[in-house]
């Protein structure tokens, strides 16, 4: 049989309609302080996603058993970061009111403010884990409010104080941790507390957002602003393991930036961290 050249995500190559989780991407990296380039990464780990299996020995599933919907790249605006971010924030809230689960690829991670805004409104009761190097809490970058290093003080404006777990923070200036204290809960470096964290939340919706620099730079150089001292993949894929109990309503991996590892072990890495968490979020549907 022939089929037309459409090249999804491995294993994710089912219909809209019949699909419990929708992959997109949305290359964007306008904002990135350091070092762009996660415009590329959906479309690398599309490519790449071939060099790895569908079956997962860890959860003994397979990504040709449940129903996955790729709906390709977003054609997002450069240069106007607004218009992106509605545009991402549309998809998803479609997504979402099909009652599927969003998944997107990134981009550098201020797209996550996109779904959530559309996630927000969709379930006002959500909480946010988020695995990251960086605590990106800050007001404003260098004068701007909509920034890679502000995401996250840009959710705590849609949800308020005590909706927000960060995982594996290492990086953020004295500032922001302060602003942070009382109003988001923040685990330094590791994934520590995690459990406490799962009890808390349980029969709650989550989503969950993965800054793919929260892992090591030696297993992950490929990003715009890697940080030393991070966690081993297998770390994290304990984390994903154990967070896909509860009520995942929609998640997002982003910053990888495939142009930084010529080796191309980081979109490896990638690929694999993303179809564990498919396989991992699909036991809910
Ligand atoms: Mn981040
Ligand atoms: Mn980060």
């Amino acid at each position: 049989m022939l089929n037309r050249n459409i090249e999804t995500f491995i294993g994710c190559d089912n219909e809209y309609e019949e699909s419990g989780i929708v992959i997109f991407g949305a290359p964007f990296d306008s904002t990135t302080s350091f070092r762009p380039g996660t415009r590329f990464a959906s479309k690398a780990m599309r490519g790449d996603s071939f060099g790895i299996e569908t079956y997962s020995p860890y959860q003994d599933k397979d990504l040709e058993d449940i129903a996955i919907f790729d709906g390709g790249d977003l054609e997002l605006s450069f240069g106007n970061t607004e218009r992106a971010l509605g545009q991402i924030e549309e998809f998803t809230a479609k997504v979402l009111s099909d009652g599927k689960i969003p998944c997107m690829i990134g981009g550098e991670h201020l797209v996550t403010l996109g779904t959530m805004r559309a996630v927000a409104k969709h379930y006002p009761d959500v909480h946010v884990i988020q695995f990251d190097a960086h605590a990106d809490l800050r007001e404003d970058y260098l004068g701007e409010s909509l920034s890679h290093a502000t995401v996250i003080h840009r959710v705590w404006d849609l949800l308020g104080d005590n909706r927000i777990y960060q995982f594996g923070i290492r990086s953020g200036d004295r500032s922001e941790f302060q602003w942070g204290k009382d109003r988001v809960f923040t685990n330094k470096f590791n994934f520590n507390g995690l459990t406490d964290v799962i009890d808390k939340l349980k029969g709650k919706p989550v989503y969950l957002t993965i800054d793919l620099d929260v892992l090591d730079p030696s297993v992950f150089p490929g990003t715009g602003t890697p940080e030393a001292g991070g966690v081993s993949f297998m770390e994290l894929l304990q984390a994903i393991l154990q967070v896909s109990e509860l009520n995942i309503i929609g998640c997002d991996v982003n910053e990888l930036s495939p142009p930084y590892d010529q080796s191309g072990v980081s979109t490896a890495v990638a690929c694999k961290v993303l179809r564990e968490l498919l396989l991992a979020i699909s036991s809910k549907n």
